[in-house]
């Protein structure tokens, strides 16, 4: 049997990640993907000669030069920036939350104003907000709360804003300028034609297995291995001994329309209840080096959000309590595997963006190999 120095679970940035140091560090390596290409998350498929996010819009954004510096060392990004559009019954608000949004809402033009209304409508919300709820009516009012982010919020985790904690819409910025910029990091864009490009980089020289399921020979792929990288969900890791962690899934449906244009622009964000779907993505306008007009066609994916069940893709951890303390006993378990380490949105059950997951996988490799260089 061959053997490797690391056996790597999971073709994700995570394990990419520590692929490419090992690498470096003239380690070998063995990729176990249950899916049938690697990427993970961010892998893109080409449809009509447009890279679709297959796995979700995908937007790069981050404030730590050396993550920016080390994925620009392996490609080149485009200048995207993401401006998303809400779509409440036909009304279309920009989003992030600023004067554009406040503008529309209540049709005034100053930060003062916007200022006012706010504070009129957050007069209900006495000390810490104790809920999401709470804490968005704290942030930006009655109004935009129950128009842009009750609905939405409802269908992308499935219940209540009352029940999900305060720290989720704290990821949005609330602006008082005319900025329609969602991130507020200093570094943003997207690979130029898709993500492919990154993930062809990161799991060069190692030997790859897909559409295979480490867990369904973990003895084997153990013995093949000095040490093990584990991407996966942790509680299937230890078989469930707790009971199951809670994800959310979704799911996405595609169009092919033949219009060069079909919605403007990327991301449109349909907050209504009554919408099934949360999210529409036309995916030609993320690849924004190349015309929308330079295509005659345009690929555009519904998202719909759905509750986890086993044989889902787990996307999302479930930040509550219940889920928090039930990963705590998990990581207990883990900190015991000596010979394997647990990384990325899976293993760690964190809402992880891709900064954070290569920004962690980095201070892992030096941990590792003693250094990145
Ligand atoms: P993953 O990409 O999930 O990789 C884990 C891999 O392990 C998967 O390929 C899986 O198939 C494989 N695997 C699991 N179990 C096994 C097993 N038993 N055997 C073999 N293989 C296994 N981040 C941003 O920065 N910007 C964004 O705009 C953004 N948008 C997002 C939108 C959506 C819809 C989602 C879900 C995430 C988004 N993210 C975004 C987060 C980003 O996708 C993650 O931070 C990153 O891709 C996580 O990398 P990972 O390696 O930890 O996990
Ligand atoms: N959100 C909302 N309305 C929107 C967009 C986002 O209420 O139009 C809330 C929702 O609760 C969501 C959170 O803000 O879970 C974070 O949004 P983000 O776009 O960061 O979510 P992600 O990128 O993880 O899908």
């Amino acid at each position: 049997m061959k053997k490797f120095d690391y056996v790597i679970v999971g073709g994700g940035l995570f394990g990419g990640v520590m692929a490419w140091y090992a690498r470096k560090n003239g380690k070998t390596c063995l990729i176990v993907e249950k899916r049938k290409q690697l990427g993970g998350n961010i892998y893109c498929e080409d449809i009509e000669g447009i890279p679709v996010h297959r796995y979700g819009a995908h937007i790069f954004h981050t404030s730590d030069k050396n993550v920016w510096q080390f994925v620009n060392g392996l490609v080149e990004f485009n200048r995207y920036t993401n401006c998303p559009v809400a779509n409440y019954h036909g009304e279309m608000y920009n989003m992030p939350f600023n004067m554009n949004t406040f503008s529309k809402m209540w049709g005034i033009s100053t930060p003062e104003e916007a200022r006012a209304k706010i504070e009129e409508q957050r007069a209900g919300i006495f000390g810490q907000p104790a809920n999401l709820e709470e804490q968005a009516i704290s942030l930006v009012g009655t109004d935009i709360y129950e128009k842009l982010i009750k609905g939405y919020t409802e269908k992308q985790w499935g219940r209540a804003c009352k029940e999900l904690p305060s720290f989720i819409i704290k990821r949005l910025p609330v602006r008082y300028t005319y900025d329609n910029n969602y991130f507020n990091d200093r570094y943003q864009g997207i690979p130029i034609g898709g993500y492919n490009g990154i993930t062809e980089k990161l799991f060069e020289g190692c030997e790859v297995m897909l559409e295979t399921d480490y867990l369904a020979d973990k003895k084997t792929f153990d013995a093949m291995g000095d040490r093990i990288i584990y991407t996966g969900t942790i509680d299937a890791y230890f078989n469930y001994r707790y009971g199951k962690l809670e994800y959310r899934s979704l799911r996405f449906e595609d169009d092919i329309f033949d219009v060069d244009n079909y919605q403007g622009v990327a991301v449109v964000n349909h907050t209504a209840r009554e919408v099934p779907y949360t999210r529409t993505i036309e995916h030609k306008h993320f690849n924004c080096t190349v015309p929308y007009s330079e295509i005659p066609k345009t690929v555009v994916t519904r998202e719909y959000s759905v509750a986890w069940e086993e044989g889902m893709e787990p996307y999302y951890p479930v930040n509550d309590e219940k889920n928090q303390e039930l990963y705590q006993k998990y990581a207990e378990l883990g900190a015991g595997e000596k010979n394997v380490m647990f990384g990325g949105r899976l293993a760690e059950y964190k809402y992880y963006d891709m900064d954070k997951v290569i920004e962690s996988a980095m201070k892992k490799a030096e941990a590792e190999f003693g250094s990145l260089a």
